[in-house]
């Protein structure tokens, strides 16, 4: 086996000017948060997706604990989300006090089952998380209502979800707060990074305070107060302009970035759906949704097929992935839970399987890929 044919997960992509940005942001000697690098994604992100205030944060992790503060959760609220997302999800309500209520995924896809929603609803229920896993939209309008009928916050966890839609609504501007990741596993990264979405105008002036250390200061520099002063709760939630820099370099290349992985997944699909692949499922898109190209996974028929399929992949030089363990059955969280059982929660935990997917993969890389599942399914005993 040769060096050549050694495929791994995943190879975070640089367009090249990403030290460029970087020396000048060095050499302007404005290098903390929130100069001009940092306006300028936020203003990208502003006209390209129509978001409320967007604010830079060190990561999506932080922004969905800024979301947490801002929402005023307290000890004993409680939050609706899936069990199957990333621990930062949950972390940044638990970290508030909060119980956290776990929904169940769709049987066509690992996001949320809207329809479990309602039936978790107590006096105590403050908010509800979505997470558009592998940037595949939630159906927002039914969140949405369920929301505004229980008075309800919404927030995005869209982490996965960079230029993806709902019918035709960026991901990130429905929900009363949305969080984004540019960790380098993501579409658009800087390494680690993320960012708040505010669309709700009542918490655009106390984000701003909550980033800034609890102070005013951003008020301050614009002139609007003429001292700055501890106003409120906060941390140190916002980047570097080192970071922004590399941010930026990737932002001017997103529609490249979206071409390529896009054009990656449909060959994917194509080479995959030619074959019936019994033991082995295609992802679906609900109709309402549009395609990242964050992620090509596959489910399973069983747990042992998802190992054997692993092995057999990496047998052959070709790393695939599986992705989360469920949060209701987690050592930290599964005493903590209701008890109630989340079935497709735990299908997707044993069954699901991430295959490499990056702007450098090659046409011909995939067909190889795409051949050894093939191969794997023709000859695995039904
Ligand atoms: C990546 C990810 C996060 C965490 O992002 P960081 O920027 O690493 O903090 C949170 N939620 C989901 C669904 C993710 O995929």
């Amino acid at each position: 086996m040769g060096e050549l044919s050694q495929i791994g997960f995943n190879k975070p992509y640089l367009t090249g000017k990403e030290a460029h940005y970087i020396e000048e942001a060095i050499h302007s000697r404005k290098i903390s948060g929130n100069g001009i690098y940092t306006q300028k994604c936020h203003h990208f992100f502003r006209e390209r997706y129509s978001f409320g205030k967007c604010l830079l944060t060190t990561s999506c992790t932080d922004a969905l604990e800024m979301a947490a503060i801002l929402l005023n959760i307290q000890p004993g609220d409680e939050v609706i989300m899936p069990s199957y997302t990333f621990v930062s999800t949950a972390n940044a309500f638990v970290l508030r006090g909060a119980r956290i209520v776990f929904a169940d995924s769709r049987p066509d896809h690992p996001g949320i089952n809207e329809n479990l929603i309602e039936e978790l609803i107590t006096p105590k229920t403050k908010a509800i998380v979505v997470v558009h896993y592998a940037g595949v939209a939630c159906d927002m309008d039914v969140v949405m209502d369920i929301a505004n009928r229980h008075h309800l916050f919404v927030v995005e966890d869209a982490a996965q979800a960079i230029d993806s839609y709902y019918k035709g609504k960026p991901l990130g501007s429905i929900g009363h707060l949305a969080a984004f990741s540019f960790h380098e596993t993501k579409n658009i990264i800087s390494g680690e990074g993320g960012m708040l979405v505010i669309n709700a105008p009542q918490f655009e002036q106390r984000a701003e305070i909550i980033w800034e250390k609890g102070t005013n200061r951003s008020a301050f520099f614009r002139g609007e107060v003429d001292k700055y002063n501890w106003v409120d709760m906060g941390s140190s939630f916002l980047p570097s302009e080192i970071i922004a820099a590399f941010l930026y370099a990737q932002l001017e290349n997103l529609e490249d970035i979206q071409r390529k992985r896009k054009q990656h997944w449909q060959q994917y699909e194509q080479e995959l759906s030619k074959a019936i692949l019994g033991c082995i499922a295609l992802p679906t898109l609900p109709e309402y949704a549009s395609n990242n190209a964050h992620m090509f996974y596959l489910t399973c028929g069983s747990g042992e097929i998802r190992a054997a399929l692993i092995d057999h992949l990496r047998n052959n030089g070709v790393n695939a992935v599986f992705h989360y363990l469920a949060l209701h059955k987690s050592p930290f969280y599964e005493s903590r839970h209701d008890r109630r059982n989340l079935p497709q929660t735990d299908r997707y935990s044993e069954h699901l399987v991430r295959l490499p997917l990056f702007y450098e993969l090659t046409p011909i890389q995939i067909t190889k890929i795409t051949q050894l599942i093939l191969q794997f399914c023709n000859s695995y005993p039904n």
